[in-house]
């Protein structure tokens, strides 16, 4: 296998180098047949996606599918728009000139994905890394494997390998190809694999973006209309079942809100995924991908309540594939719940008493992926904003910035580093090299040597500085 991937890379490099850089018009006629290749086989999408993670079509179409069909209808309508390249004015040490900076493809890259948007984030830096003009290798997780087949088929179908390359398989054959010195590594998935990817990467100075995750707060302000608050969270926690990166990991509460909070939240998540009978309704709530993450749920859960917390509310409908959500309070802070991103449908909630006691809670942990606060206050909101840092954040609502595609979307430092989306994906995978034209009136002659006879230009110089 190490020998095949070999020999896909260099066949990669080497038909770059023959063909040259696609023109807008090839890189848009990759994207649609992409889209043409997915659309073949849509149904077969959806059926993987309930295969895997139990995906409503609802659920699958909205955050998985037709979130990949607006990204690529989005990079074909401004694609000339972000190649062309951008003026920029020139400074006194180079009147005249004429300045520009343009976008080149990084080159060979690789695409490393998770399992739990397995589709999105397989295909989304796929479509990014097409339209700024490479050549992708993409490695989907070993978990989702249904999905990870039928994206190997849609490739397949439409990409010659000289292309777009999909390597199916584990963390072994992610090593085997991180191995290799791409010209950048698209990494999505845990901080420490993240970290394991930064160092290959490092290795050949390969430049990443890596999209990580995290434990995203919610931060909710006493003003609010705590039913609607405890909706938002309820929607935010049950998305795929808590295997959201950007799911609403703990809260931070005033104590006094805590116990209706806990009410609000509770009738929302019945609501949402529990059938009058009493049943959970398995079409709104995805299960937990292998019997090995459902029992870290329940360890994690034991190993809060053995330190102390309590179980202020748990869900029925516990089985071999479903964690029923879970709420706990007074969690001590060095219980694994609290010390790792959850990933599923456990809510911990802290409480606070003054703000700046929030504020500082969040600024000693790592910077997380998404901040989310609820206020009716401009004042705190800006205050929170100004003083915690994220990735992304969302005010009065969770999970929905991921969806604007005008918005970059990422971590900082833990959560992750470069973004994705939209133009500032294209960019991730783009070269921004900026390019001077010297004129014919250059002044470039000025400050060669001797620098004896310098005087009067450096008077001059000096009374501008
Ligand atoms: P993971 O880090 O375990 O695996 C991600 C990918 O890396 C998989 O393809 C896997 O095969 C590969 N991999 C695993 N171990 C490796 C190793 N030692 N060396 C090289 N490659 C290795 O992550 P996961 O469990 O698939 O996904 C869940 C994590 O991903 C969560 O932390 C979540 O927050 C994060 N995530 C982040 C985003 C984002 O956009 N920031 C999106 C989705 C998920």
């Amino acid at each position: 296998m190490q020998q095949q991937l070999k020999t896909i890379f260099e066949g990669q490099k080497a038909q770059r180098q023959q063909t040259g850089v696609p023109s807008v018009q090839e890189r848009i006629a990759y994207l649609k047949k992409l889209k043409y290749s997915i659309q073949q086989r849509e149904s077969a999408v959806f059926n993987a996606l309930a295969l895997d993670l139990r995906k409503s079509e609802f659920e699958a179409a909205v955050t998985e599918v037709y979130f990949i069909y607006s990204e690529i209808d989005f990079a074909i309508r401004h694609l000339r728009h972000w190649t062309r390249p951008k003026r920029t004015k020139s400074t006194l040490s180079n009147l005249f000139t004429k300045n520009r900076i343009t976008y080149q493809p990084k080159g060979t890259c690789l695409v490393i994905a998770p399992w739990n948007y397995p589709f999105q984030l397989t295909m989304g830096p796929l479509i990014s890394a097409l339209a700024a003009g490479n050549t992708v290798m993409i490695k989907p997780s070993e978990y989702s494997i249904h999905t990870s087949n039928i994206i190997f088929e849609i490739l397949s179908a439409v990409f010659d390998p000289s292309l777009v390359y999909c390597a199916l398989g584990d963390q072994e054959i992610s090593t085997t190809l991180l191995a290799l010195p791409f010209d950048h590594i698209f990494f999505t998935g845990s901080t420490q694999v993240g970290q394991i990817v930064m160092q290959a990467a490092a290795k050949h100075l390969s430049s990443v973006t890596l999209e990580l995750g995290g434990k995203s707060p919610v931060l909710i302000d006493r003003d609010t209309d705590l039913q609607k608050v405890a909706e938002k969270v309820a929607w935010g926690k049950l998305l795929n079942a808590g295997q959201t990166c950007i799911a609403p990991d703990y809260l931070l509460i005033q104590q006094s809100q805590e116990e209706q909070f806990i009410q609000f939240f509770q009738a929302a998540v019945t609501r949402f995924i529990y059938k009058p009978s009493g049943a959970i309704d398995t079409d709104s709530y995805p299960k937990i991908i292998t019997p090995k993450h459902l029992s870290r749920l329940q360890q994690l859960t034991d190993d809060a309540c053995t330190r102390g917390a309590c179980i202020a509310w748990k869900g029925t409908g516990d089985s071999k594939d479903t964690f029923a959500p879970t709420v706990l309070q007074n969690v001590p802070l060095d219980s694994r719940v609290m010390q790792e991103e959850i990933f599923g449908p456990i809510l911990p909630i802290i409480t606070y008493n003054t703000l700046e006691e929030a504020i500082k809670f969040v600024q000693d942990r790592p910077k997380p992926l998404a901040l989310y606060i609820f206020s009716n206050s401009t004042k705190t909101t800006d205050h929170v904003l100004k003083n915690v840092s994220s990735g992304g954040a969302c005010v009065n609502d969770v999970i929905l910035h991921v969806s604007n595609l005008h918005l970059p979307f990422g971590g900082v430092n833990h959560s992750g580093t470069g973004s994705s989306h939209g133009y500032f994906g294209f960019k991730a995978f783009s070269h921004e090299r900026s390019i001077m034209y010297q004129s014919k009136f250059g002044l470039s002659q000025l400050i060669y040597p001797p620098y004896t006879d310098k005087g009067r230009l450096l008077k001059w110089l000096k009374r501008l500085m």
